[in-house]
């Protein structure tokens, strides 16, 4: 896929660099502030504790300047800056046709671990929106993971992310597309409807819902494929049959088999690889929001 030369979204929050990892867990300079602030002024430690952490919190949060980026990891916020960028300006006109403005997501890059609205994200665990904080978070380690473990087109490429017209990034814009799905459900109340309706639901069909609203997310992604391709052809030979792959490839096993924080990692359920690619080709064919209601079509 082509994408250098293409504005690069401003909503990237780049947190990869060694103050991200530090956040959350045990912290030793917290422990002994607070074992000071006990002996000698009488603080109660639990409480001294907390405020260091709240403290080392939120110097992480404002030390966010990337420290000593490498080559392919300034490549790797350009790529995913210039695919978020994509996104903005097709949701930004499909929003407009509906009346509504558009509000885009921060995009956060970390690697190690992250702190969200939504809880801790341990390092690896796959992408995720948060709706809390309206940002989606990926570990760009995920993306070479995606390579070199699920070996989606990872033969030749070893770098963070791949070059200009390598195979593999147009599965990577996916996921990025994929996950802005989850902040167009969020935007258009839909992911509060079908939390209310889960609540009321047996596990069976609760699971069935979020199976629907990720594939509608796929559709999302799709339509922001169509939406980009008119605007900038970018797609090359390939590319969907890549996505396609990608699609087959992230599946619950392999995120849930990975996760270890707070945050339920995205692809909980996303449905079987059939349905991913039919979802995803609806919304790449038709352009369409309307095309996209996986809640009341019959056949998912
Ligand atoms: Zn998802």
């Amino acid at each position: 896929m082509r994408w250098k030369g293409r504005r690069v979204s401003s909503n990237v929050e780049d947190r990869r660099g060694s103050s991200g990892a530090k956040v959350g867990g045990i912290s030793i300079v917290g422990l002994v502030v607070a074992f000071v602030a006990w002996k000698f002024f009488g603080v109660d430690p639990q409480q001294a504790y907390q405020a260091t952490q709240q403290i080392t919190a939120a110097q992480s949060q404002t030390g966010t300047a990337p420290e000593q980026l490498s080559a392919e990891q300034k490549e790797a916020s350009d790529f995913v800056g210039t695919i978020l960028a994509d996104t903005e300006d097709t949701w930004t006109s499909i929003f407009q046709q509906l009346g509504q403005s558009y509000v885009a997501p921060k995009l956060v890059l970390f690697n190690g671990r992250v702190q969200s609205a939504c809880g801790t994200a341990e390092s690896a665990m796959g992408p995720f929106y948060c709706p809390s904080d309206q940002k989606v978070y990926i570990d760009t380690q995920f993306f070479k993971e995606m390579r070199q473990q699920m070996g989606i087109s990872g033969d030749k490429n070893q770098t963070e992310l791949s070059r200009q017209d390598q195979a593999g990034d147009f599965a990577q814009a996916y996921v990025v597309a994929h996950e802005v799905g989850h902040h167009i459900q969020n935007l258009l109340g839909i992911s509060s409807q079908v939390q209310r309706a889960q609540a009321q639901a047996n596990r069976t069909q609760a699971n069935q819902l979020s199976v629907r609203l990720e594939l509608q997310a796929d559709c999302f992604a799709g339509i922001w494929a169509n939406r980009n391709q008119e605007r900038t052809q970018f797609l090359e030979a390939g590319d969907v049959e890549e996505a396609m792959d990608a699609a087959q490839k992230i599946g619950d096993d392999y995120l849930q088999k990975r996760a270890t924080g707070q945050v339920v990692p995205d692809s909980f359920t996303h449905g079987t690889s059939q349905q991913r690619m039919h979802w995803f080709e609806t919304g790449l064919k038709s352009g369409d929001l309307n095309q996209c209601d996986t809640f009341n079509s019959r056949s998912i």
